[in-house]
């Protein structure tokens, strides 16, 4: 085996991802990993490609509440490659949720990617629960900008802020 492979803690992720706003599936995927891995970071990161809602700021705050300050959770951000995130925080795992089966090609392609960027750091999957298997936070966004309830989707907080904001621009 690689010796670097040993070099980093197994026991944390990084669960990187956009959190534009953080879901109950996202909240589902936590919680599976706090069963398997000592410490979680979950870190927002910048997505050119996406146009967010919500500032960086307040998406990291809408995740710290709803991770209740778990001491086993780290809420961050960044904005460079994340292989070189997770080398810096010294983690081997990069965790990614996945729904439909949609999910499957472009998570394959990104952790390929982030492989071949840094061959120490591995992609683990976690599927999410059944209830959870539709819920994206475009979806969430989406219908919450359209007046329909998101109830149960995101936490309640999340849920306020949603229709405050859509309820301004209206
Ligand atoms: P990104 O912009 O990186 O896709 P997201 O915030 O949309 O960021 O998602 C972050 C991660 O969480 C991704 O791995 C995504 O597949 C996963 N995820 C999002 N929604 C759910 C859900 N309902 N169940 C399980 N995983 C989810």
């Amino acid at each position: 085996m690689d010796e670097h492979v040993h070099e980093r803690d197994h026991r944390i992720a990084v669960y990187p991802g956009s959190f534009d706003p953080i879901t109950n599936g996202h909240l589902d995927i936590i919680r599976r990993a706090l069963a398997v891995f000592d410490r979680l970071i979950v870190v927002v990161a910048r997505n050119p490609n996406k146009k967010p809602l919500f500032p960086t700021e307040e998406r990291l705050d809408m995740i710290r509440r709803a991770v209740e300050n778990n001491p086993r959770v780290t809420v961050d951000h960044f904005s460079g490659l994340l292989v070189d995130y997770c080398r810096e925080v010294n983690a081997r795992v990069i965790l990614r949720g996945l729904r439909a089966l949609s999910d499957f090609e472009y998570e394959f392609q990104l952790a390929l990617i982030n492989r071949k960027l840094d061959r120490s750091v591995d992609t683990i999957f976690m599927m999410t629960g059944f209830q959870w298997f539709y819920v994206n936070s475009s979806i969430v966004k989406e219908a919450a900008s359209l007046g329909g309830s998101i109830q149960g989707m995101v936490p309640d907080f999340v849920a306020e802020k949603l229709s405050k904001k859509f309820d301004t621009a209206r």
